[in-house]
């Protein structure tokens, strides 16, 4: 038996999800609990959106638009067109019919009271997940992009911008109040393996990992914690992680968001990281941190592919 927890963010943390629940269940292991980045999380046209959370919980129910990447598959944009006319939410972001549902389930049961978790638990029981899905905190601390010219949401930046502002930083305003939504301090404790997705490391672990406490609990975990990266070749798979990379100093390398992570043996994080077989290269720089290093192919084609990244992760 296999106690797992996964810390992931949107797109690339559901297509990894897939993997751990493919892998855990060949093993007749429990059923793995992933920390989801909720610092995507925003309002807008009176709804609460939780972009991460919904990208790993659609995915994960056979729900999502894999055409266009995200979604709900075969959504409509009826609603949207009526907000457009209005002048309400923002005319570059969408939101599908089938997704705005989600979003008013979500916003009236915050309505009513419940937190974060239960929300999230609640948006749980529709589908069999077969994993265990937790916010990073129940508290609001929605991820800002510091610019020359002040400060914007971290969705109206990637969406509208396409990243191509160049950000001084990044913030999770309030964050330094917030604590790990019940049961993540738990889970990571009690975990044999910790797997970071290969998420962005700046905006989707990193908001994680800014939470006080989880640092520490994966420091002190008796968990092997293991990365996988996100960078293949010295480019990002998809997206403009690169971007936020730079923003904060990371080359985008392999080996480079490794050292951001950091060794356990010296104040980080990681016990081993998994590189791509095109960045086998890199695996003695990551040694030479004191993080173990295995090479694996990365391309998460499909769930088996993941899968497999998955088993490897789990035996490093
Ligand atoms: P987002 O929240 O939707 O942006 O998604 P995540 O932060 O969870 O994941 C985005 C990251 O996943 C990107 O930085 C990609 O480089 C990485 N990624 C996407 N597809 C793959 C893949 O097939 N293999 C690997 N190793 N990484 C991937
Ligand atoms: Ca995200």
């Amino acid at each position: 038996m296999t106690s797992v927890v996964v810390l992931a963010g949107g797109v690339g943390g559901a297509k990894f999800t897939l993997g751990v629940r493919a892998a855990l269940s060949r093993r007749g292991a429990p059923e793995a609990t992933v920390v989801v980045n909720t610092g995507d999380d925003l309002w807008l046209a009176g709804v609460r959106l939780q972009p991460d959370v919904d990208s790993i919980l659609y995915a994960l129910a056979g729900q999502n638009d894999t055409v266009r990447g995200w979604g709900r598959a075969g959504d409509t944009e009826r609603v949207n067109a009526e907000l457009q006319a209005w002048g309400a939410g923002w005319p570059w972001f969408t939101l599908g019919d089938l997704d705005l549902g989600t979003h008013l389930a979500r916003t009236g049961w915050l309505r009513d009271g419940l937190t974060v978790t239960q929300v999230v638990q609640r948006l749980s029981q529709r589908w069999p997940l077969g994993v265990r899905l937790l916010p990073m905190t129940d508290a609001e601390v929605d991820t800002r992009v510091v610019l020359a010219q002040g400060r914007m949401h971290f969705q109206e930046w990637w969406t509208r911008h396409r990243a191509a502002l160049p950000p001084l930083a990044f913030e999770n305003p309030g964050i330094e109040a917030a604590t790990p939504a019940p049961g993540v301090l738990e889970a990571i404790a009690g975990a044999d393996v910790v797997l970071l997705a290969p998420s962005n490391p700046v905006v989707s672990i990193g908001p994680i990992l800014a939470v006080p406490g989880i640092r520490a609990a994966l420091r002190e975990t008796p968990a092997r914690v293991v990365g996988v990266a996100g960078i293949i070749g010295g480019h990002v798979v998809r997206g403009m992680a690169d971007v936020c990379l730079a923003a904060i100093g990371v080359d985008t390398r392999a080996d480079a968001v490794a050292a951001h992570y950091g060794a356990r043996t010296a104040g980080g994080l990681l016990d081993a990281w998994v590189l791509a077989e095109e960045d086998a290269a890199l695996a003695p720089a990551v040694e030479a941190r004191g993080i173990r290093a295995v090479v694996a192919p990365l391309w998460m084609t499909d769930v088996n592919a993941s899968a497999a990244i998955v088993e490897t992760a789990l035996s490093a």
